[in-house]
């Protein structure tokens, strides 16, 4: 018999009405013919009122109570649904995370599942119960109740369809997916089906409405998530490895309000540089977000990263002795900025998207002051005032609101579809774990490097709309900006055949854009690392950065996105290069064959 997980997200059980709905969704697909497994979230913002109570007694209460504290919200709404289901005169038995066997590694708020077992949810639903599965939480091997991290409860129902061969469906308080958040941007628009890849990165980038690492699950397992509004009876959205319209180059866009930055001037350009500064950072338990490393002048380079402002204490407590230690120029930062990101899985194939997105941003005075790309998304930091402007400006310049009557959903290109589900089903042990795709070494790339830009709204738009026009296709952008000069750099990647058209092109600019110099790199080779997950396992880039200064490689540029990790490094030691990530990798890694 099919087994179907039906997630309810906090307002979708806030109050015992909207609880009875819920249950009977729930019976009318026992009815339909399958076995269901309910998981739900605490009531409303119940979760919200906890961390307040906490707060009120100490500013950092210790992990483990709070997990405990937390973790009550979910234990009153499984008892509540499943009372709501015998009241309808069907047979319901709630579970906590505990109960259920899920079991976590012991970070606590943000802990990560290490198995899950089966055999008490199948026996009770071949019992003809309706299984209700509290979401979020799991045990420890000390048998201490831990938490997944806010919004936690769709990672345990995409887990749960994962482990049972289930397809999963998520009910929320919306009608699926939206090219933005449709309460942050009016005119934004539900999407009949986005991909993996896509949603991992709009999750990743402040698309609040999945938890990211259950995107992570659904794509490795290969579940099917169909996101719904709980209210309406409405088609809501596929996330699988279709997508809606492979012609667009930008299926959807994010906000992050509240963003710091980061930037160390003056980096020593020299093996284990951005190791050193990352591993503390990483030691500091901080996950670092955007990170841009520019091919500097002299010998120096400059690298800027931002973090979520709530961290940004913590982080220049990280950083500060290991600047000392490099003996780095400077170090400042910004508080007061937002990160606008556009994705779509079928920007890879196109040119001219960039320069789009910048010149909208242009066209509304918005300044940009860092820029980093990967193959499938864009993500620009601005100053947070000018957030709002800058996400509708975004939008309507990518007519995001607007259906293509023509499109016809497609398997994505880059999707991986050859999961078995049987066979996940059995893979218990270490269902997080982290999976490596590819490390690949590409010597097809140069690098361009414009010094001196003045940090004024417009510039990127005019240089990568003059490349555009010379049909040069670019490839990793990052940008990123001094605080103490006004003045940006601009690097970018292009095929090393079109260095001299590019950099002709570039000068011919001068008198429009005026900057210091320009330079280019043919001598590059840029490395990769794809997978899953990459930004949530923030020890990714420090392994990658660990093995390539151990190799005895420096590092020119870097670029991050949740689905890959690329560095630039000089092309005499791309292939020393891609042998020492092989070797780092090897343990993640699918087995050649
Ligand atoms: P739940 O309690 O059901 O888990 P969440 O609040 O976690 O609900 O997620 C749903 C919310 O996600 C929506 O109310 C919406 O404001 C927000 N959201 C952010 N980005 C998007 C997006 N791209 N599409 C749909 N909703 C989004
Ligand atoms: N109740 C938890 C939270 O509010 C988990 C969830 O809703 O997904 O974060
Ligand atoms: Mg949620």
């Amino acid at each position: 018999m099919s087994i179907i997980v039906q997630k309810f997200g906090g307002t979708s059980v806030a109050t015992t009405e909207k609880i009875l709905s819920a249950a009977r969704k729930a019976i009318k697909a026992q009815q339909d013919g399958h076995q269901v497994v309910m998981v739900v979230s605490a009531m409303g913002k119940n979760t919200d009122t906890l961390v307040s109570l906490a707060h009120e007694l100490m500013d950092r209460p210790p992990a483990r109570e709070m997990d405990m504290l937390l973790s009550t919200g979910e234990q009153v709404s499984v008892a509540l649904t499943a009372m709501a289901i015998v009241s309808l005169g069907h047979k319901a038995v709630s579970l906590t995370g505990a109960q259920i066997g899920i079991r976590t590694n012991n970070a606590f708020g943000k802990a990560r599942i290490i198995s899950i077992s089966t055999d008490r949810m199948q026996k009770l639903l071949d019992d003809g119960n309706i299984v209700i599965a509290a979401g979020f939480q799991g045990i420890d091997e000390d048998f201490n109740i831990t938490t997944l991290g806010r919004g936690g409860s769709d990672t345990t129902a995409v887990s749960l369809a994962a482990v049972l061969g289930a397809n999963c469906e998520i009910y929320t308080d919306v009608d699926g997916v939206y090219t933005a958040d449709p309460r942050v941007v009016k005119t934004a628009r539900k999407v009949s089906h986005t991909s993996y890849d896509e949603m991992l990165e709009l999750a990743s980038l402040g698309a609040g409405v999945m938890h990211s690492r259950s995107i992570e699950f659904a794509k490795k397992f290969n579940v099917p998530v169909h996101v719904r509004n709980s209210q309406v009876d409405n088609e809501g959205t596929l996330i699988s490895t279709v997508t809606e319209d492979p012609s667009r180059g930008v299926s959807g866009a994010a906000i992050t309000l509240d963003e710091a930055r980061i930037t160390l001037t003056g980096v020593p350009n020299k093996p284990g540089s951005s190791n050193a500064i990352f591993s503390s950072i990483a030691q500091a338990n901080i996950t670092v977000d955007m990170i841009v490393q520019d091919a500097g002048a002299d010998g120096l380079s400059n690298i800027s990263f931002t973090v979520p402002s709530s961290d940004l204490a913590p982080t220049l407590e990280a950083v500060q002795p290991i600047g000392e230690q490099l003996d780095i120029q400077s170090i400042s930062h910004r508080d007061n900025v937002s990160k606008i990101s556009v994705v779509g899985i079928g920007m890879a194939q196109q040119s001219g998207v960039s320069d789009r997105m910048f010149r909208a941003l242009a066209e509304n005075d918005i300044n940009i002051h860092m820029i980093t790309t990967s193959q499938i998304k864009i993500s620009v930091l601005v100053d947070r005032d000018q957030a709002m402007n800058a996400i509708y400006a975004v939008h309507n310049t990518f007519e995001l609101d607007r259906t293509n009557p023509e499109a016809v959903p497609a398997e994505s290109q880059q999707a991986k579809a050859d999961v078995d589900p049987a066979a996940a089903a059995n893979e218990l042990q270490g269902l997080e774990e982290l999976s490596i795709t590819d490390v690949s070494l590409d010597t097809t790339q140069a690098t361009i490097s414009i010094q001196g830009v003045a940090d004024t709204p417009g510039i990127a738009a005019t240089i990568f709309e003059k490349v555009a026009q010379e049909n040069i296709v670019v490839d990793m952008i990052i940008q990123s900006y001094l605080d103490q000069t006004d003045i940006a750099s601009l690097s970018f990647t292009v095929d090393r055949q079109d260095v001299e058209r590019t950099l002709a092109a570039i000068n011919a600019m001068k008198n429009d854009v005026p900057f210091q110099h320009v330079a280019s790199n043919p001598a590059v080779a840029k490395l990769s690392v794809s997978g899953i997950g990459l930004r949530s396992h923030t020890g990714v880039a420090i392994r990658m950065f660990e093995s390539l200064a151990e190799a005895g490689l420096n590092i020119e540029m870097i670029n991050t996105s949740e689905v890959r990790v690329n560095v630039v490094v000089d092309d005499s030691q791309g292939a020393d290069g891609l042998k020492a990530l092989n070797k780092a990798f090897a343990d993640v890694m699918p087995s050649a064959g």
